[in-house]
């Protein structure tokens, strides 16, 4: 049965289920305006072909469904002006340089300008994927193929049900679960694994790899065995952690909730061929689980505070898309959506992380095994799955990055790239529509149980 009420909190944030509820009713119309009608937030650069999966040999796993396909936009022409390599450089003129990290270091930016160019009054947002800053909590997506990647339309790439299951997608998750095991563990953790070597295969990585996946089944033996050693899957081991590892996992627990919600909900029955969503699917997989619902929640109160938190910064960004208008209409759009998000009392106190007993000492390695988890998505054997899974985890990165690594009482203020600006403003449009979905499904059940 559903266990939450609208006036109960969602724990480690300061709101109730309802007052999140009413904010997304609020900002989603906004939301989906910017990640549906502008160029710049509806499409996105990545690798989704070229990175072979650093963890396990996942030849075995790919799926062949075509709703697992990825439409890639392959002509030049077809990509977006403010997409083009071509237009690229012409962005990166003197008057419209991003500070890259010298500059910043050289000359200490004022509070809350910290993003701005030079002695511009603006910058262009532009590509700086291939630089990696020591403060992303994710990998950034040339880190290995150098090649530019491959463009796509999130539009026209809708999450929904693929048909992505069994041991291809159990083994991601495992390996994502496994992440939130922060103590000490006789094998090399792959947080160190991932950070010390390179992602590409040498024969000490295949050495490596073995360990792991022997690790790994280890561990799955154990779990079969004793449900109740440290393979944290359900949640409730975790009630006695503390915070840093808690909200580890409630963003990786939210963020397959979410997943799950809009397969349920976009579902494809496969017998009529008809998308239309899943009671069943959703009273399975959340609703008899409330705890994943409060997690999914939780990760939209994070979200919106880092957007919040981000959104004066965002005063001083111009999307260049080469045409003034179009330029002045998408910063609109995006501070409708920063300015939604802030009409709340702030919703996460992320100043309380990383500060208390043995807090301080876990940030490198929050930050190293949340880097793990966007490194497994090259693991995700179905092209529709991973695009997804690489743009939230990106998303999710790029939020703990605001929440964690920006003071706003410091001059040296990181840089967001633009795939970080598009994966967080997605990530938060799937969010908020989980969240309307998951409200829409509840009506449904309580239509169902209703006496006639
Ligand atoms: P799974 O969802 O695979 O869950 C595995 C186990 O994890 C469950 O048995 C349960 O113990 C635990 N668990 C489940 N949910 C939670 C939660 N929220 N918090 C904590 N523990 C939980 N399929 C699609 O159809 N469309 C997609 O777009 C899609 N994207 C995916 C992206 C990624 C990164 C991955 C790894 C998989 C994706 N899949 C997608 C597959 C999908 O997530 C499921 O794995 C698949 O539908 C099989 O579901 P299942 O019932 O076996 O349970």
């Amino acid at each position: 049965t559903y266990q939450i009420s609208p006036k109960s909190i969602v724990s480690d944030a300061c709101a109730s289920y309802s007052t999140l509820e009413k904010l997304n009713r609020k900002v989603k119309p906004s939301v989906d305006e910017l990640t549906k009608e502008t160029d710049f937030f509806s499409h996105y650069r990545l690798n989704l072909f070229n990175k072979r999966c650093p963890f396990w040999n996942d030849e075995n796993g790919m799926c062949g469904n075509i709703a697992c396909a990825v439409n890639t936009i392959d002509n030049e022409e077809d990509i977006p002006k403010i997409w083009r390599a071509s237009e690229l450089g012409k962005l990166e003129g003197p008057s419209a340089k991003h500070p890259g990290k010298k500059i910043q270091r050289e000359r200490p930016l004022r509070p809350l300008q910290g993003l701005l160019g030079e002695n511009v009054g603006e910058s262009c947002v532009v590509e700086y994927d291939d630089e990696c800053d020591e403060r992303d909590y994710c990998v950034p997506e040339d880190e290995s193929a150098g090649a530019k990647g491959d463009y796509v339309s999130l539009v026209h790439n809708p999450e929904r049900f693929t048909g992505f299951a069994g041991e291809g997608s159990k083994m991601v998750w495992d390996a994502i679960y496994r992440e939130n095991c922060f103590q000490k563990s006789s094998f090399p953790s792959s947080a160190s694994l991932g950070e010390t070597s390179p992602v590409q295969g040498s024969a000490a990585q295949d050495f490596r790899n073995v360990l792991q996946h022997a690790e790994r089944q280890q561990l799955q033996q154990q779990h079969l065995q004793n449900p109740n050693t440290n393979f944290v899957q359900t949640g409730l081991e975790v009630a006695e952690e503390c915070l840093e590892k808690r909200v580890f996992y409630r963003v990786v627990s939210g963020m397959h909730a979410s997943i799950s919600t809009h397969l349920c909900w976009d579902f494809l029955n496969q017998t009529t061929g008809q998308w239309h969503p899943n009671l069943k699917c959703y009273t399975e997989r959340l609703h008899k689980h409330p705890e994943r619902i409060s997690n999914l929640y939780f990760n939209y109160a994070l979200l919106t505070r880092a957007i919040a938190k981000i959104g004066p910064h965002l005063q001083d960004y111009t999307f260049c898309t080469g045409d003034p208008d179009q330029d002045a209409a998408t910063k609109a759009k995006v501070l409708a959506v920063t300015e939604g998000a802030a009409s709340v009392p702030q919703i996460f106190d992320e100043s309380l992380m990383f500060k208390n007993g043995e807090g301080p000492s876990l940030k490198e390695d929050f930050r190293n095994r949340f880097r793990n988890v966007s490194r497994i998505m090259d693991c995700v054997g179905c092209d529709k799955c991973r695009l997804w899974g690489k743009v939230q985890t990106a998303g999710y990165g790029a939020a703990l990055k605001v929440l964690f690594e920006f003071d706003n009482e410091s001059p040296d203020v990181p840089e967001l790239k633009r795939t970080e600006l598009v994966a967080l403003f997605n990530t938060y449009a799937r969010l908020s529509s989980s969240m309307e979905a998951v409200r829409k499904f509840r009506g449904m059940v309580e239509a169902e149980e209703a006496p006639e």
